[in-house]
């Protein structure tokens, strides 16, 4: 084998990446396999950077692959967890309602898990008392006990040693800049690829347009902020999520419980412009700033969502203390002055379809016999990327 030369060609070392080059593995145990990124190390991007909740799969239209990928990539992430000796904190969550009005809601979230076959169970404010005695609810609750939560480097990083450790080459340090079919460009040399796949997260359109695979969507990255509690380990049991806003791929302001039993508010959905602007001026890009704020215009204009309010209600959320009180809704023990340490933000790859001035809601897999792309891997891609490479992989058997 030259090494320039791979049947299979990863980019991205997210958990979507490598969850795809340890799924082409296991299917072609001979195969050349490479996964590039342009960092230099894993997971430094949405993939690090998340809650680490295993979602069970209830929110999503039954029809999605979003349903189906969720509930199957749970149980298979805990079964990764469990191979690899890593943690998982057996949380399970709670969702609230605020007021009477959004128990029908809840109503609908419990049968979606049903179509979805994803356990769920309505509780009264009596047995949400005994699960969670920090949370306030209005008339029920919706109870998942197959929500859970890990570190999620962690679990990126032992996925990255195990396809290492199966003969596949990691190439740290390696920007894609540019593809054609059967061959990549990057600032450290050029590649012959059997099948280029895509998992580029932020710029996974960028690689698709070439192939015209993403014409139809622009990219619209919203920011997650967190903020840790200095509560003892252990105060909070439970996620508390609210009632979504089902315009919205988002789930709201909830608060979570980390791996080491820590609570933790967020993360936002603020409307940003460059796609890593983590924090202050750092990854800021002027012509980024011009392509995304060029898209606002079309998206203002959506019958689909209220872009105004979704931009009047998250901009306010970079002050901690809004943000803060924001979840005394559904804890009221919440004090701002108790969550001061922030957490490390994370950036939503959201896709924007253009035509129809919608936010994608689903997940998207384009491709042909030479390359594959992985679009608006968005959340739950994280609890989802081992389904998801076997739901994709297919067309390699
Ligand atoms: C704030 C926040 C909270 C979330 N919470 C959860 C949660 O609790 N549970 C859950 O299931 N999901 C959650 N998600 C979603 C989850 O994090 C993502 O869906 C998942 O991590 C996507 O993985 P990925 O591999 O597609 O993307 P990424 O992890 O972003 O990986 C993409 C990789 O591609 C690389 N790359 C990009 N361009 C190039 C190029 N040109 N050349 C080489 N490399 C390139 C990047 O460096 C990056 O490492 C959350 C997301 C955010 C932002």
């Amino acid at each position: 084998m030259a090494a320039n030369n791979f049947d299979f060609v990863v980019i991205g070392a997210g958990i979507v990446g490598l969850a795809m080059a340890n799924r082409i593995r296991q299917i072609h145990p001979n195969a050349t396999i490479a996964v590039f990124d342009k960092e230099t190390s894993v997971g430094e991007h949405a993939s690090g950077r998340n809650s680490g909740v295993l979602h069970a799969g209830f929110y999503y239209s039954p029809d999605s692959l979003k349903a189906a990928l969720t509930r199957d990539g749970n149980k298979l992430l805990r079964d990764f967890c469990a191979e690899e000796n890593i943690r998982v904190n057996e949380t399970g969550k709670v969702v609230v309602a605020q007021n009477s009005s959004e128990v029908t809601a809840l109503q609908e979230l419990h049968r979606r898990g049903n179509s979805n076959g994803v356990i769920t169970e309505l509780v009264s404010p009596e047995q949400l008392a005994e699960l969670e005695p920090l949370a306030k609810t209005s008339e029920l609750a919706l109870w998942s006990p197959n929500t859970a939560v890990a570190n999620p480097l962690e679990v990126t990083q032992a996925l990255a040693n195990k396809v290492i450790r199966e003969g596949t080459t990691l190439k740290l340090g390696h920007e894609v800049l540019r593809t054609a079919q059967n061959r990549i460009v990057t600032n450290l040399g050029n590649y012959s690829v059997g099948h280029i796949i895509n998992c580029a997260g932020l710029y996974a359109d960028k690689i698709a347009k070439p192939f015209g695979f993403c014409d139809d969507y622009a990219m619209l990255p919203f920011k997650g902020l967190y903020w840790y509690g200095n509560w003892a380990p252990g105060k909070l049991q439970r996620h508390v999520y609210p009632v979504p806003d089902v315009r919205n791929p988002f789930l709201g302001v909830h608060l979570t419980v980390t791996i080491d039993g820590r609570a933790k508010i967020g993360p936002t959905a603020i409307p940003i412009f460059s796609r890593e602007s983590y924090a202050g001026f750092v990854g800021l890009s002027a012509k980024e700033i011009l392509n995304i704020v060029g898209i606002y215009p079309k998206f203002l204009a959506s019958k689909h969502h209220d872009v105004l309010g979704l931009i009047k209600s998250e901009m306010p959320k970079y002050s901690q203390r809004h943000l803060v009180t924001q979840a005394k809704a559904l804890v009221p023990s919440v004090d701002p002055k108790d969550f001061k340490e922030r957490g490390k933000p994370g950036i939503r790859a959201q896709l924007l379809d253009i035509k129809n001035k919608k936010l994608e809601m689903d997940f998207v897999v384009r491709g042909d016999e030479g390359s594959t792309h992985l679009l608006n891997a968005v959340s739950p891609a994280w609890t989802s990327a081992l389904a998801m490479a076997n739901h994709v992989c297919q067309k390699f058997d």
